[in-house]
């Protein structure tokens, strides 16, 4: 099967990659959309003279006030139809990702109004992200943090974790970790790895995956 990217999904990516902190060069995009570099140059161009991105001359991608827009409006989208396959189809939480981005692009403005007539305005995906939490500043800003940084001993809630990474997801469901999961750090150990208590289940974690998974302390 071939999977078309389209405009929306490059547009999306600069987004969401400029969102993770990454600098988003034409290497990051190819990465992230499995698309060679030749195609993202001519997909650059294309979304250049529409006004939607700019490349700088040391070759950073930034996203027009245009170009924003519809991201928002797309991310919007991929949450409402996550949101979808969870609420209304039962789908697991770690296979929706995949799902609704073959899914988003076709949805008409007509059913995604009804979709929001349905499932509401609220904008948090199953696993945990919105528009309204972004960034890692906007994060850190409403008292959440990395899995990696939290402290020892005190009892923490999965807020969020990154969901583009489809082998990460089913690593946490089998450890049982997902969104709202309760967890403690019990001890970090010398080779890099945090032990967690998981519900009340051990857990040995990399650094990799820890710095994935946003937790908020539990007061
Ligand atoms: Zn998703
Ligand atoms: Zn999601």
């Amino acid at each position: 099967m071939t999977i078309t990217v389209s405009k929306e999904d490059y547009i999306k990516a600069t987004a969401e990659a400029e969102n993770e902190s990454e600098p988003v060069i034409s290497a990051t995009l190819a990465h992230w959309l499995a698309v060679s570099r030749p195609a993202v140059a001519a997909a650059l161009k294309r979304l250049q003279k529409d006004g939607m991105v700019r490349v700088k001359s040391d070759g950073r991608i930034q996203l027009t006030s245009r170009g924003r827009e519809v991201a928002e409006q797309t991310i919007f989208r991929h949450h409402l139809i996550e949101r979808m396959l969870s609420e209304i189809f039962g789908m697991p939480w770690y296979e929706i990702h995949e799902e609704a981005e073959r899914l988003e692009h076709a949805v008409s403005p007509a059913f995604e109004k009804k979709l929001v007539e349905k499932l509401g305005e609220n904008d948090i995906c199953p696993h945990g992200n919105s528009l309204a939490l972004r960034s890692p500043a906007e994060r850190r800003k409403k008292g959440l943090c990395l899995l990696s940084e939290a402290e020892a001993g005190f009892p923490y809630r999965v807020a969020s974790v990154y969901e583009r990474d489809r082998k990460l997801l089913d690593f946490l469901e089998q450890e049982g970790m997902r969104p709202g999961t309760r967890l403690a750090i019990q001890a970090r150990n010398y080779d890099g790895t945090i032990s967690l208590t998981v519900e009340n289940k051990l857990v040995r974690l990399g650094t990799p995956a820890a710095e994935k998974i946003w937790v908020v302390k539990v007061r």
